[in-house]
Parts: structure tokens; sequence; C-alpha cells
């Protein structure tokens, strides 16, 4: 017993530090802020923050409880300066106003924020004008600009028809993000690629099956594709909520198709929470890699 205390204390003391240093953090990490969607039943709405280099970089997508589960987490938000919203429905954005505010106040200095979403058709806005509407001048919360920092955004709207080519949004330091516009019902929407040191994440945002063959050339041969799930397959789910959402045998099919090394299922509704052996059986049909259900302040590292 001795000599194995002292051969412990010698491997402490003789060992290089890096022998005993912690693992490298992952290029890529995805934290679930909110799995759920429009429903209240305890998940938060859908949201995420995409750690690069074990840091918390990006926002996708705002729902609401999204400040709810960053507080939960404890979340350093310091340079989260990026935003991605794949869509303005509530679900996807009511908790903009509310994480511009909790930036801010962990700010040391001015926030210059860059802000990604759809143009804008019918009753929804162009990104821009959402964003204005919330925080410009005019804005509901036209306070928020200066309230605890000094903040400037810079607001992009992207092209939504679906005809639109894949599209290289930001590219830095080798932190690239990609988009191309998806379909869901009437609401403009898009899904976005996060690629850094070689791997990739996709968020497939609401879209129903018109836009699989755009969300195939984004997602290909990535590491994780994080696909709404919100309905059953037919004839499961109301028949108006496959003009808005893919059913799990065509997200099966998808990703198959695009290569994608992970499955996590996310934005689920109650009565694909309460089915989870039926959705996952459909995946199954044609992908045969790992499948998981999201859950709000799940963290998954992506790739390797
Ligand atoms: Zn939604």
């Amino acid at each position: 017993m001795k000599t194995l205390m002292a051969l412990a204390v010698a491997v402490l003391f003789l060992f290089p530090a890096w022998v005993l240093a912690a693992p490298a953090k992952p290029a890529l990490e995805v934290v679930v802020l909110g799995s759920g969607g429009p429903r209240a039943f305890g998940r938060a709405g859908s949201s995420y923050i995409v750690l690069v280099g074990g840091k918390p970089r990006i926002l996708v997508d705002a729902g609401p409880g999204a400040f709810l589960r960053i507080g939960e987490l404890g979340l350093d938000l310091d340079k989260v300066d990026t935003v991605l919203l794949t869509h303005l429905h509530i679900d996807h954005s009511g908790d903009l106003a509310a994480f511009f505010n909790a930036r801010a106040l962990t700010s040391e200095g001015p926030i210059a924020y860059r802000v990604f979403g759809p143009d804008g058709a019918g009753l929804f806005p162009k990104t821009s004008e959402f964003v204005d509407l919330l925080v410009g001048k005019d804005g509901a919360f036209a306070y928020q600009k200066t309230f605890g920092a000094q903040e400037s955004f810079l607001v992009r709207d992207l092209a939504i028809s679906l005809n639109s080519t894949r599209m290289k949004i930001t590219d830095e330091d080798g932190l690239v993000v990609e988009e191309i516009a998806t379909h869901h019902g009437d609401c403009p929407s898009v899904a976005y690629r996060i690629t850094y040191r070689g791997v990739a994440v996709v968020f497939s945002g609401d879209m129903d099956a018109s836009a699989l063959p755009n969300l195939v050339k984004l997602a290909k041969n990535a590491d994780l594709l994080i696909f709404n799930c919100a309905v059953l397959d037919p004839p499961g789910s109301p028949s108006q909520l496959y003009d808005l959402h893919t059913p799990p045998r065509k997200i099966g099919e998808a990703a198959h198709e695009s290569g994608v090394k992970s499955l996590l299922l996310s934005h689920l509704a109650p009565d694909v929470e309460g089915q989870k052996a039926a959705v996952r059986h459909s995946i199954r049909a044609s992908y045969a890699g790992p499948v998981t259900f999201a859950s709000d302040k799940l963290h998954v590292p992506v790739g390797k």
C-alpha cells in the first residue's frame, strides 16, 4: 500500500503539467436553452447558445424562457455578439429583447451586435425592421440601446426564396456561418450551418418538407444536425401542421441523404414527447446514426 501511495505522489509531482491538464475544449458545443415550441408545457421556446473553443459566442433563436435558462446555467454572455434567427415566430424570438437586456448588464464595454434573420413577407417584418421595432429609435424598448452598455446593431436580412443558394455570412478566425432559405408555411425562414476547426453543426429551424432539398445541401456531412421535430408522421398530427413542419420519417430521410453524423431532435411538441419510440422508429427507417431528444440545458459537444 505504502509503495502505491509513494508511486501516486511521484506521478503527481514528476509528470509534466500537460499530462494532468484538463482535456481540450471541444471546437464547438451547443447548449440547448429551449427545446420546446409555442405550447407552454415545461420546455422553453426554441433557443441555443453555441460555444466556440469553449466560449459562448453565438445565440441561435431566442424563444421565451431563454433568458431564464441563461441565468440558471450561469452562461457568460460577454462574447455573444452574433445572433442567428431562423424565423420570427414568437416561440423563436420572444426573448430577444430580454437577451439584449441580460447581455448588456454583464458587459464591460460597448456591444456591436450582428443579427441575421429572414427577409420579410406578408404579416412578418424583415429582421432589420423587427430589431428596429424592439430597440430602434422609435422601438418599444428604445431605452435598451444605452441601458447597461452602448449597443449597436448591424442587421442583415437573408433571402427567403427556396431558389436562393447556400450563402456564407461570416468567416472570421476560422469560424464560418452559412445559411440557406427554407420554408415554414407563410413565415419566412432560414437554416444555419456553423463550422469551426473542421466540425459543423446545422440548425434546421422550423420547416416543412418542401425545403428538404435546401436543408440537405446545407447539412452535407455535418457532425450534428439539430432538426425541429414538432409533428408525428401523418396522420398523427393535425393536417395543417404538415404545411409548417417536417414529419419524423422525412427527417430521417434528410439525415441519411445529407450524411450527417448525428441527429438531435428539438422543438418537441407534447405529442412527440409522448411517442418518442415511434418517432425514433420512423427515423431509423432511413437513418442509422445516433438520435437524441433534446432537453433544456443539455450540453452537446459537436463532432470528434
Ligand atoms: Zn417554432
